[in-house]
């Protein structure tokens, strides 16, 4: 066919008339010469933020999709406690559910204890000016003592077989003789063990001698199984300190045998408490079940007067189980003084604070209000994410700082006031990162910690209207400038990979702002805490990875955050946004409006929010949304203004982390 080219010009012609004849009424503003930035929006806003699409495994949306997945491990536990060695020793019983789609020829189990061995990888590491990780050089005879490994089988798990296994520094590999099925095949696994408790456990677990007798503060104390996941196969990174746990859900039923004199404490429900706690004491347990008081159960004089007594040959076994758990752990004492008060779940349900502290912590400025702490921790956060999901909440004094297991914490004999409150608030925070969303926390210590540090900042400044909140508001471009200093690492780094004196920001601080930014600043607080409620409800007991929960959050809230991971997660970038100038549309007449320029001159994208103040007196608020820096590094935009301006300030209430305020403001020229 031939053209018709006359026709094909006349039709452009007419197209485009108005708009060039509109194009020459509207006097052209003067846009704003090219600044010296290091702001690249292509960085900020490039596709492909995602490296792989949804699978039937972990969908797009961030939710566990249609054949999501994942291993059960129910352990029963029997172990005894040697008081003056320092000794745990016993068995274990791993009830193993294979449902993954792939048979398993070995199983990998994970034996932290060995950190603590003088030839660990984990003491290895330990720089020459000393790390809270590993055991503070303690020399000891460390490490689990594995004395044999079988497969049991028949109602009493009467029948043996012993298999082979190997261990290399913290990990265990057990060849099985015949594959276990896909898609619901079990096996059980005893194993018989003993280890000596470090006195300092890498600040996790340990053991403190206090006037009444030594506090065994018990985790990591059963050889546990590597989660098989569908995103690294068996994650078997090792135990070297820094990174925490990754671990497979399941019931725990476990029994602790000690001396009569010793008050044991544990995950879960203690189900044999006639049998450990005198009358008197059972009679306070009831009534501190329907307490919203501190009811004490032991006394600091029943602690002192039964420590009269001296050691018995008697022993006692402490009987707990927990259910929907990754994990259990326990303390021991003699020099437990215990109380506990009813917690308020939603829909009418209870659980009990407990705590369990030596004379030396007692006192109301200090651990006689930990049980409080607790209680209103846990009522709060159960109110406004997800229901707490175990019958009791135990917090413990000892040596370890601060440390959280399900359903029981170590906290720091030292502790107080405003301090106790906070780690108290924190580890039992933990229950909703990573005891019930179970994340890999040995990889993304920031997806626990960071979420967790987020949760506490709500939880502690409602506790008792405000006791312990800061007065002072916090400035944010100071912490901006903090937590984006260069040569941080980036929040989505290993937590092996980054620097020990980093840790605080980036496992805990940084990740947490990021989470306040999003709630205040990007999506509100309404879109933001249904998407964060929603991401908990998906990953309730299950194990998500950073990329389901950045998808999570964009899918419910409906934004595509992409700019903001990439700024504050998968890169240390920083923010610094300036007001360059103010011009009038009309310089003889300000009353037609004036034109703002704003330049963002680093590598960080953040909406606006802008003062302007009037001559009169007035002032207003002005706020762009974060598209004014997909394909611009300056901007200019009209402002209908009455009258001159006097100032314009960037970020008024410092809340974004612009790390250079000094560039903020412009101000009229006098
Ligand atoms: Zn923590």
């Amino acid at each position: 066919m031939k053209k018709n080219k006359p026709l094909f010009l006349l039709v452009i012609l007419l197209l485009s008339a108005p708009f060039f004849l509109q194009a020459q009424r509207r006097p052209r503003i003067e846009l704003p010469s090219a600044v010296n930035s290091n702001y690249n929006y292509h960085d900020a806003f490039a596709p492909f933020f995602y490296t792989h699409n949804g699978t039937e495994y972990r969908a797009a949306t961030g939710e566990p999709g249609p054949r999501y997945w994942q291993n059960k491990a129910d352990y029963k536990l029997a172990v005894k406690l040697n008081e003056a060695a320092n000794e745990i020793s016993g068995t274990e019983i791993l009830s193993y559910t294979n449902n993954s789609p792939q048979n398993l020829n070995f199983l990998w189990m994970q034996l932290d204890q060995n950190l603590f061995k003088q030839d660990s990888r984990g003491n290895a590491i330990v720089p020459l000016n000393g790390s809270r990780n590993a055991g503070r050089g303690q020399l000891f005879d460390a490490g689990f003592k594995i004395k044999s490994v079988s497969i049991v089988s028949g109602a009493k798990n009467e029948i043996t077989t012993d298999v082979k296994y190997m261990i290399e520094d913290t990990r265990m590999q057990i060849f099985l003789p015949k594959a276990m099925a896909a898609n619901g095949g079990n096996i059980k696994i005893k194993i018989n063990y003993s280890f000596i408790s470090p006195d300092y456990g890498s600040d996790r677990m340990g053991v403190l001698s206090t006037k009444n007798g030594k506090i065994f503060s018990v985790a990591q104390w059963y050889p546990r199984i590597c989660v098989f996941d569908d995103v690294l196969g068996w994650n078997t990174h090792p135990y070297t300190g820094p990174g925490e746990f990754y671990l497979e859900y399941g019931d725990f039923d476990f029994t602790i045998t000690a001396p009569s004199n010793i008050i044991v404490v544990g995950s879960g429900e203690l189900l044999n408490p006639k049998e450990v706690y005198t009358t008197e004491q059972l009679k306070r347990w009831t009534t501190a079940s329907t307490s919203d008081k501190t009811i004490l159960i032991r006394t600091a004089e029943e602690v002192e007067k039964e420590n009269l007594k001296g050691v018995t040959n008697k022993e006692l076994s402490w009987h707990f189980k927990i259910n929907n758990a990754r994990d259990a752990a326990w303390a021991a004492s003699a020099a437990f003084i215990v109380d506990a008060a009813k917690i308020n779940l939603p829909d009418g349900k209870k659980s009990l604070a407990i705590s369990a502290y030596p004379l030396e912590s007692n006192g109301d400025s200090a651990w006689g209000r930990s049980t409080e702490y607790v209680k209103k921790s846990i009522e709060f956060n159960s109110a406004k994410w997800y229901a707490y999901p175990y019958p009791a909440a135990t917090c413990v004094a000892g040596n370890v700082s601060g440390m959280e297991y399900p359903g029981i914490v170590f906290c720091g004999i030292r502790a107080k006031k405003a301090g106790l409150m906070h780690v108290n608030d924190h580890e039992f925070g933990h229950t909703w990162f990573p005891m019930i969303v179970g994340s890999n926390e040995r990889l993304y210590g920031w997806m626990d910690e960071g979420f967790n540090t987020f949760i506490n900042t709500l939880s502690q400044a409602d506790f008792n209207n405000g006791e312990y909140k800061s007065k002072e508001p916090i400035d944010k471009q100071a912490i901006g400038n903090y937590y984006t200093a260069p040569g941080l690492e980036p929040v989505l780094s290993y937590v092996d990979n980054y620097k020990e004196r980093n840790n605080g920001t980036l496992s805990y601080s940084k990740p947490g702002e990021g989470l306040t930014l999003l709630r205040e600043q990007i999506l509100g607080k309404e879109r933001f805490d249904r998407a964060f409620t929603t991401y908990i409800q998906r990953w309730a007991f299950k194990h998500p990875t950073p990329d389901d929960f950045f998808r999570t959050i964009e899918n419910v809230s409906g934004e595509s955050l992409q700019w903001f991971w990439r700024g504050w997660f998968v890169n240390n970038w920083r923010l610094d946004v300036a007001v360059r100038e103010v011009k009038y549309v009309d310089s003889t007449d300000v009353s037609k409006g004036a034109l703002i320029t704003l330049d963002n001159l680093e590598k960080m994208a953040m909406p606006v929010v802008l003062e302007i103040k009037l001559s009169s007196g007035k002032t207003d608020r002005v706020k762009l949304p974060v598209e004014i820096w997909e394909r611009n590094i300056s901007w200019t935009f009209k402002y209908n203004c009455k009258e001159a301006i006097e100032s314009v300030t960037y970020d008024p209430e410092k809340v974004l982390p612009d790390f250079n305020p000094s560039n903020n403001s412009w101000t009229k020229q006098r």
